[in-house]
């Protein structure tokens, strides 16, 4: 029995833990993970380690010795499949009980799979762990040629690394434009054309019927306007789904993900959620419930979940951010730009350094910074103040610091 029993070994988890430690708590601290490793970085999977540039220690989140020197108990490679709140356990998939005072499920998600004929053949993946690194790395040593399945970040970034090695890659994606989900029309333009200029055939509006294969390897991929595309590795990059059924099945408030209260709390007695499973009502989306995949987003509800635990107060809640690498372009988001009625572009285009401020009812709510870490840490403090300005002034100030300074922020 652990007083914190924190069941996902990712960043979310880890980071419950050391801010528990950091915060002074001496309760004992157990973490369940279903993956063979100590908690690591996620980002440099479609990154610097898929290119080989990141090596494997590079990506560890602790130490080894943090978890002995701290007395946080990892055990690793178990999967927890029930909780029983009433007798406050949990199950893992070997039948081992785990007892706990509070928990904290911080189990991620899953990559959402294709439901297609053909979408279990050889040659067929996903990206979300290592173990999901390493397959494509090794796949794409002897791919003639590939298709990504799904134009938003990680689909993208796999797109810039397949070119990296020289290998023909097809990005398909459903919605007319790349980032749809994520970006304005002015930014999903931009990524369209660096990745055409690198060689990368993107083909938008268009969906994959089915996957086909030759001796149970996939060989190339039916689309929807019936012609067929040659690949022999196909990765699907669709989005997430979070890793919640056993939450579910106990009667907690789920939405997309689990429900989880400003302290992180879910809507059970003695268990709280963190991370990319977790959807909170979040002071920068005007108190509407979103869920965000990112680090800064699983790292600010693991310190709210440890503040809550702690006793502590919280935090005034930071603007969500998140970064992408795609080539030499380095691409900083901050704010939430859903609602947005005005997208002003600073700066050349052509350049590739540019930033898109987006307004609501004349607010800073968001900015799109390309190759533009001055406008990314300017932007930041526009939005946690909510400036109000103009388009023009936008479009016009040599530093988006004067609308700062003029508005005494
Ligand atoms: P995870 O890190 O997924 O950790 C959850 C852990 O719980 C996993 O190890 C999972 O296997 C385990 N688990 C699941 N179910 C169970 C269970 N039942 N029992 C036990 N363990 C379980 N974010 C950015 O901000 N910038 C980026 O550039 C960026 N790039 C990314 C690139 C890739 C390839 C990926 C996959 C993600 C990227 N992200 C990026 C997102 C970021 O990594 C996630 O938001 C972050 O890892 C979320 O942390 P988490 O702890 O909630 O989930």
């Amino acid at each position: 029995t652990s007083d914190i029993l924190i069941v996902g070994a990712g960043l979310a988890g880890a980071q419950v833990a050391v801010s528990l430690r950091q915060g002074g708590y001496e309760g004992t601290v157990g973490i369940i993970g279903d993956e063979p490793h100590a908690p690591y970085d996620r980002p440099p999977l479609s990154k610097g380690y898929l290119r080989g540039e990141v090596g494997r220690p590079d990506l560890a989140l602790k130490s080894d010795d943090f978890f002995g020197d701290t007395g946080v108990e990892l055990v690793t490679g178990r999967t927890v499949t029930e909780i029983n709140p009433a007798d406050r356990m949990v199950t893992d998939d070997n039948g081992e009980r785990f007892g706990y005072g509070q928990l904290v499920w911080a189990a991620g998600g899953s990559p959402r799979r294709l439901s297609i004929p053909g979408a279990e053949l050889d040659g067929v993946l996903s990206l979300r762990s290592l173990t999901d690194a390493d397959r494509i790395r090794e796949a794409a040593g002897s791919a003639r040629s590939a298709a990504i399945i799904g134009g938003g970040h990680i689909g993208l970034e796999l797109a810039a690394a397949f070119r990296h090695w020289n290998v023909p890659v097809t990005v398909i994606e459903a919605q007319d434009r790349l980032l749809a989900r994520v970006t304005c029309p002015i930014v999903s333009d931009y990524y369209h054309s660096l990745h055409r200029n690198a060689g990368v055939d993107v083909r938008l509006a268009a969906g994959v019927d089915e996957l086909v294969g030759e001796d149970g390897r996939v060989c190339g991929a039916v689309l929807s306007d019936g012609s067929l595309l040659t690949a022999d590795l196909v990765i699907v990059g669709i989005g997430l789904v979070p890793n919640i059924q056993p939450l579910a099945r106990i009667g907690a408030s789920c939405s997309n993900g689990v429900d989880v209260d400003s302290d992180g709390r879910t809507s059970i007695a003695g268990i709280f959620a963190v991370g990319d499973c977790a959807n909170r009502e979040h002071p920068y989306a005007g108190g509407s419930r979103v869920r965000l995949e990112s680090v800064p987003n699983a790292t600010e509800q693991a310190k709210i979940v440890a503040n809550a635990i702690l006793g502590q107060p919280q935090a005034s809640p930071a603007p969500p951010w998140f970064w992408s690498h795609q080539y030499d372009t380095k691409l900083q988001t901050v704010g939430l730009l859903a609602g947005h009625d005005e997208a002003v572009v600073r700066g050349d285009i052509g350049s590739g350094k540019f930033s898109v401020v987006y307004l609501r009812n004349g607010v800073v709510i968001a900015l799109d910074c390309i190759n533009n870490v001055r406008d990314f840490a300017r932007g930041k403090l526009l939005v946690q103040e909510g400036v109000r300005t103009t388009a023009d002034a936008v479009r016009e100030s040599a530093d988006l610091k004067f609308i700062l300074d003029s508005v005494g922020a």
